[in-house]
């Protein structure tokens, strides 16, 4: 399992600062989290960095934004 980022992002670019593997980039207009290098943070903190950073709740676990696409497609969720 791996961590996405949906259409939410505000592009304020505080998550990339703080993910241990680099696995989050600016692919405007929203970032990107590269889910074969996200560990979802498993042996460098608690809880996925990522998420507790972002104010705007725009990550969320992979199958939940594709369970969340199936309500309601997003616009610019990219594996
Ligand atoms: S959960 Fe952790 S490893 Fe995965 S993208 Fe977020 S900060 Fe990086
Ligand atoms: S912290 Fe949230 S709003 Fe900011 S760049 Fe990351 S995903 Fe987007």
């Amino acid at each position: 399992m791996a961590y996405m980022i949906t259409d939410e992002c505000t592009a304020c670019g505080v998550c990339p600062q703080v993910c241990p593997n680099n696995a989050i980039w600016e692919a405007a207009p929203i970032f990107h989290i590269n889910t074969w290098l996200c560990t979802e943070c498993l042996g460098f903190a608690g809880a996925p960095q990522c998420v507790e950073v972002c104010s705007a709740n725009a990550v969320v676990l992979a199958a939940v934004a594709v369970l969340d696409h199936r309500r309601r497609p997003f616009s610019g969720v990219k594996v």
